[in-house]
């Protein structure tokens, strides 16, 4: 099609500039598929809570002489706001790590307090589930980036250690520091011993509201958003996430970022470490 008349068109430049230009359109075909795709599933993730609540409140008006009917149907309006809510503040975190650069306001951030805070942010649920929270290794360690960012991406690791493991399980969360040739780089893993990610499966988990199990991830209060915060953190802050999981047994995810003192060694402007 298009791609092929733009080949035939340039052609006489020479096959390595035709190579990029159909390669450059390529590109843009995709970015702009998943752009389109990313529109369609928002507003069918939208769809799916404002359309319950719709129902819900036409059920409560015709319910009226019913109290207990009317209690009932209030109550799953609130499950449906929620999750609203949950989707639309996904979306603003998943826009502003797109779109700010982190590096910005990057400075030295404890691990040791990205660690509490997250923990502090699963407490309920991990408490209702009686799921134990451990964490160890983490004094004295300092990662470099957005406190914020960072924040939202290791509290989003051990939500789903504790969403997606059963009751009485452990949740334990390590850091320490490994060298790499870039400079020291500082690993931050999260290990549940909950259901596990197919092989098949690992890869996609971090696209946008890819969830393996879908009314599982929704019961949650899940958004299919998280991971791809995670990633585009990790990535954006020099580093990655990768996974590790065995079925039925638990999964790590580990999340490794640069760390703060060997970020400060390379550029001479940056801020003193802590
Ligand atoms: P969600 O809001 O659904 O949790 P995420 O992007 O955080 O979205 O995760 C995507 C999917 O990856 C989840 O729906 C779940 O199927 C799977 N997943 C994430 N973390 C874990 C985990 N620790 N154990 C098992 N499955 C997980």
């Amino acid at each position: 099609g298009e791609a092929l008349a733009v080949s035939a068109r340039v052609a006489p430049l020479g096959s390595r500039l035709v190579l990029l230009l159909v390669e450059d359109l390529t590109e843009a075909r995709r970015i702009e598929a998943v752009r389109r795709d990313f529109v369609a599933n928002v507003s069918h993730e939208l769809k799916t809570p404002t359309g319950a609540l719709s129902l819900l409140s036409e059920a409560v008006m015709d319910a009226s002489d019913d109290p207990e009917a009317v209690t009932r149907f209030a109550g799953r309006m609130q499950i449906e706001a929620t999750r609203l809510t949950n989707l639309v503040q996904e979306l603003i975190d998943l826009s502003r790590v797109q779109n700010d650069n982190p590096l910005e306001d990057a400075e030295p951030v404890r691990v040791d307090e990205l660690v509490a805070e997250a923990i502090d942010r699963s407490r309920h649920s991990a408490s209702t589930k009686q799921i134990t929270m451990a964490a160890g290794g983490t004094a004295d360690l300092h990662v470099w980036g957005n406190r914020g960012q960072l924040a939202a991406a290791l509290g989003n690791l051990v939500e789903n250690a504790v969403n997606y493991s059963p009751a009485r399980t452990r949740v334990g969360i390590s850091a320490r520091r490994v060298a790499a040739p870039g400079g020291d780089l500082i690993e931050i893993a999260v290990t549940d011993q909950g259901i596990g990610i197919s092989e098949k499966e690992r890869e996609r988990v971090f696209e946008r509201f890819y969830r393996v199990d879908p009314a599982r991830s929704r019961a949650t209060g899940g958004t299919g958003l998280g991971l791809a915060i995670v990633k585009h953190v990790a990535a954006s802050h020099g580093g990655e996430v990768t996974v590790w999981s065995s079925e039925g047994q638990g999964s790590t995810f580990t999340l490794r970022l640069p760390e703060a003192g060997a970020v400060r060694d390379r550029s001479s402007t940056g801020p003193d470490r802590v």
